[in-house]
């Protein structure tokens, strides 16, 4: 088996520019509507999603 990684999502604040990273969950998709921004309130939406390399063993 080959190794794998982590989706991970990207969710920006399209006013303070705030980026938080999450796991990636079933239905994300760049565009879509994310979560609250803890900062200014603002409706925060996905910004990027891609895979981080799992860690490995060296
Ligand atoms: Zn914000």
């Amino acid at each position: 088996m080959g190794s794998t990684g982590i989706l991970i999502t990207v969710e920006e604040c399209p006013k303070c520019g705030i980026k938080l990273k999450r796991s990636f969950q079933d239905g994300d998709y760049v565009g879509k509507e994310g979560g609250i921004c803890d900062f200014c309130g603002s409706k925060m939406y996905v910004k990027m999603i891609y895979l981080e390399p799992a860690p490995t063993r060296r």
